[in-house]
């Protein structure tokens, strides 16, 4: 039985049951800012267990991608030393919300091991939480396991809570046993126990209570099942290997691995390590950047590069030279990609991405890890056996080691790293530069709303088919908390029935309108959707007093709306002509659509040059003047996902799907936005600025209908007023201006080389001036020069008319004594022309030097360089003398 077919029993087992069967929820966890990275099957469903949504069903069971990397659960730097730790993991679970409880998860979890996947039973154990009798007895009476077969266990390991207070219970878990030639040898060797001989495979939680902040237990009104089994642990019981890496998927990871490098897996050692590390790091970088997630150097796109730096580290253990890893995410895709259609439509981009950073590595990692091992050898001849953090923080962040890597290689030599001081270093430097992670989920919902959602009020949308409907006030709230009215004056949120307002969501801005009632009126500024089933309408009460239940009649601002469609149909045709221009790999990395503009960012590794922007809107114009249909359709993901459209990697969709699709096969995706009916109606589009927002993402701007007109036709007149200032037509100026420019240059040219002339061209009678000291000529003048490239050029010219001599020219600008002393070659090695200025120099308050032949100084006391000059003749006597 192989991973897939492990996984699609497993989904069909609990389907039987009653279960929905719920698509793996994105690895960037949507609803919950604290967590980095999705890791375990009940992240997606916090929010019914806390009571805060409701769905349509009360049973699910889900196959998720979990990442384990970064943050508090963090398995980097094990994965690979193990034969059981990952980065990237797939958990089967099901789940219960208030429906069935232990009965039911016991039965089902015992008959699906046992009688499904026919693993011995012989060969399970089971523990439970020591105060859970009930569990006990159901394993015990129901199931009918020996007493010897259940073990007791504490909080610690079969207690389950998800915080400080809040929904907690007690766990059972499912062991199996790998046989007494694993066990640690101990006495006490039991379930539980660290050793190898039980592996723990399926955990099931029964969240039964609620703790309060003074720590005791109400029982909750309807508990609940949460369950976990890690695929890949269950596929190496079920194959009956004893490394998850033995595993189908892994394994054949690991043989292209060999393919590429030409070496074996299986002999042990550093080489094993390396093997392990690539196949487990490529699934992950696959997954993650098929999620949205990119290279970067903080929070999720920080912990990807650490993944992918670490797997091309690990490949020069097997002689794998060049970037390799991109074609074993190739292999990931290949393998995987059927069951997760987000990781084959990302293939491209997955591609690049990982290529473009193995090369970034490479480039860097031959110089650092030079460093690394001088820094290492350095520590050892010193006989201390520690990598201090300040030293592994400064080759993290000069070198771009990172700190697994630092540890692997530290390995290598018998050395420890001190990872607390690395990440104190770390911390400061965070603090220093303000860059500290911000989570990237959604804002939380504020309580008012949850406390409404939680009532069951809810808002439907009728926003698409119309502009204005009579409804009824369901909900008010002011100040951030609910009221029964509300006044003239006051600013107020207010929830409907239904509704034909558009809530902020997709990247599309709010709605603006009016709510009329009875005695007055609402202006309504912006909509919001606090949580998917809700619309809030903020704004003000302009006249009159609003109470909920009131009747009212809730208006669109339609030519804002219009506005706004305009760009966001305009934005779906400029993400088609981006990907038939420059390829599969750009994928929308965030949007947003107001009535005045829009903008697009993307994945793509170059600047758009100006050509390719201009193909661009030629195309996207071109599809406007076609005048093709833009058409929804609702429909399940699934269906979606099979027709080809495009999802966006942030957006968290439902069962059923809206579908916007343009003309043939022109453009689809999902989206619940608000579209124009024709592309014509977009009017016109022009691309306004492009710009990057990230490494190998681009941002496009733009405009559409009369904006785009407006836009261009300030563009028009700026160009008009320009002809005018230029004495010539529109069609002129660039002529005009590129001579004006070119004069302008000759004239600067013009002007340096007088300049210089004038100063130089009094040298005939400056050559009067030369006295002789002990044969050798002396020229001592001040000059009027602007700077001490000025004074500099004089002295050179000087120079050419003497030929042989010394000369020191002072002149004084801008309230500084500027000096300048040439020595003729010949007589450079006698008279240092830097020692003579350094001198020179201090007289006048300041410092100077520079090379024996030529050298610059000057001060602050301009009134003192007569003395100073006058002085150059005793030097050089002083000098010649000895
Ligand atoms: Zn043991
Ligand atoms: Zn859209």
């Amino acid at each position: 039985m192989n991973s897939r077919e492990i996984r699609r029993i497993f989904l069909e087992f609990y389907k039987d049951r009653g279960h929905e069967i719920v698509e793996s929820s994105s690895l960037v966890p949507k609803d919950d800012p604290s967590l980095l990275f999705t890791n375990a099957g009940m992240v997606q469903f916090k929010r019914l267990y806390l009571g805060e949504e409701k769905r349509a069903y009360t049973r699910a069971a889900t196959s998720q991608k979990c990442v384990r990397a970064g943050g508090k659960h963090n398995d980097l730097e094990q994965v690979g030393y193990t034969l059981r730790h990952h980065t990237f993991f797939e958990m089967l679970g099901n789940f219960s919300f208030g429906d069935y409880f232990k009965d039911e998860a016991i039965s089902w979890a015992w008959e699906l091991l046992t009688q499904v996947y026919h693993v011995l039973p012989d060969r399970l154990y089971v523990s439970v939480f020591k105060d859970d009798d009930e569990a006990l007895r159901l394993w015990r009476d129901k199931i009918g396991l020996s007493p010897e077969k259940i073990v007791k266990l504490g909080e610690k390991d079969n207690f389950w809570a998800m915080g400080e207070t809040g929904p907690c219970g007690p766990c059972s878990e499912i062991y199996f046993d790998q046989g007494p030639e694993l066990s640690c040898g101990r006495a006490d060797c039991a379930p539980g126990c660290d050793c190898e001989r039980y592996l723990e495979i399926y955990n099931l939680v029964f969240t039964q209570f609620d703790r309060k902040p003074d720590g005791s237990f109400e029982p909750l009104p309807s508990p609940n099942i949460d369950t976990g089994m890690g695929l890949e642990r269950l596929a190496a019981v079920i194959q009956g290997v004893s490394s998850n890496y033995d595993t189908d998927i892994l394994r054949g990871l690991i043989a292209h691995v060999e393919e590429l490098s030409g070496a074996a897996y299986g002999k042990g050692g550093r080489e094993d390590v390396a093997f392990r590390v690539i196949s487990d790091h490529a699934r992950a970088a696959a997954f993650l950047i098929a999620d949205g997630v990119m290279p970067s150097n903080e929070g999720r796109g920080y912990v990807l590069r650490r993944i992918i730096r670490r797997a091309a580290r690990f490949g020069h253990v097997l002689g794998l030279a060049g970037s390799f890893l991109h074609l074993v995410c190739g292999k990931v895709i290949e393998f995987m990609g059927e069951d997760y259609p987000e990781l084959a439509q990302a293939g491209s981009l997955i591609n690049g991405l990982v290529g473009n950073e193995e090369k970034r590595f490479s480039d860097t990692l031959t110089y650092s890890m030079k460093v690394l091992e001088e820094e290492i050898s350095l520590i050892k001849n010193k006989g201390e056996k520690w990598i201090s953090g300040e030293t592994a923080f400064k080759l993290y962040d000069t070198y771009g080691l990172s700190i697994d890597i630092v540890r692997d290689v530290a390995l290598d030599s018998d050395l420890d790293v001190d990872t607390e001081g690395y990440e104190s270093a770390m911390v400061k430097q965070r603090m220093k530069s303000q860059e500290s992670w911000r989570g990237s989920g959604e804002e939380a919902v504020p309580e008012v709303y949850l406390k409404i959602v939680g009532r069951g009020v809810k808002s439907r949308f009728v926003g698409y088919e119309t502009f204005s409907v009579d409804a009824e006030v369901t909900a008010l709230v002011l100040d951030d908390s609910e009221s029964d009215a509300a006044k003239a004056g006051s600013a107020v949120e207010v929830v409907l029935d239904h509704t034909p307002f558009y809530g902020r969501s997709g990247g599309q801005v709010g709605d603006s309108g009016t709510i009329l009632f009875d005695s007055g009126i609402m202006e309504v500024d912006d909509t919001i959707k606090p949580s998917p089933e809700l619309t809030v309408h903020k704004g003000r009460i302009v006249s009159g007093l609003l109470h909920v239940g009131d009747r009212v009649r809730a208006t669109v601002d339609e030519e804002r709306r219009a506005a706004t469609a305009r760009n966001h149909s305009a934005t779906h045709l400029l993400h088609a002509a981006l990907r038939e221009l420059l390829g599969d790999h750009v994928k929308q990395a965030g949007s947003l659509v107001s009535s005045e503009r829009l903008r697009f960012d993307f994945t793509h590794f170059a600047q758009v040059d100006s050509e390719t922007i201009q193909e661009l809107e030629r195309r996207v114009n071109r599809y406007i003047i076609a005048n093709l249909p833009v058409e929804t359709t609702v429909m399940t993901k699934e269906e979606a996902m099979k027709t080809g459209a495009m999802a966006i990697f942030e957006e968290r969709y439902g069962a059923q799907v809206r579908v916007v699709g343009v003309g043939e096969g022109v453009s689809k995706e999902l989206c619940g936005g608000t579209h124009t009916h024709r592309t014509g109606d977009i009017g016109l589009f022009r691309v306004v600025a492009e710009t990057s927002v990230a490494a190998n993402v681009r941002r496009i701007e733009a405009m559409t209908g009369e904006a785009a007109l407006a836009h261009d036709q300030r563009l028009e007149q700026t160009l008009r007023s320009a002809a005018i200032l230029l004495k010539t037509t529109s069609d002129g100026v660039e002529e005009r201006l590129a001579r004006f420019i070119k004069e302008y240059k000759d004239k600067d040219r013009e002007i340096q080389s007088l300049k210089s002339k004038l100063i130089a061209g009094k040298s005939d009678d400056i050559l009067a001036g030369v006295r002789e000291i002990g044969g050798v000529k002396v020229l001592v003048r001040r000059l009027d020069a602007d700077s001490p490239k000025d004074l500099r050029e004089a002295a050179d010219r000087i120079k050419d008319h003497l030929r042989q001599g010394v000369i020191v020219v002072g002149a004084v600008n801008g309230g500084r004594a500027m000096l300048t002393c040439v020595v003729t070659k010949d007589l450079a090695k006698r008279f240092n022309a830097g020692r003579i200025i350094a001198r020179l120099s201090e007289m006048v308050g300041g410092k100077g030097g520079g090379r024996p032949d030529m050298a610059q100084g000057g001060g602050t006391n301009p009134e003192l360089l007569p003395s100073a000059l006058e002085e150059s003749y005793r030097l050089v006597e002083e000098i010649l003398n000895g």
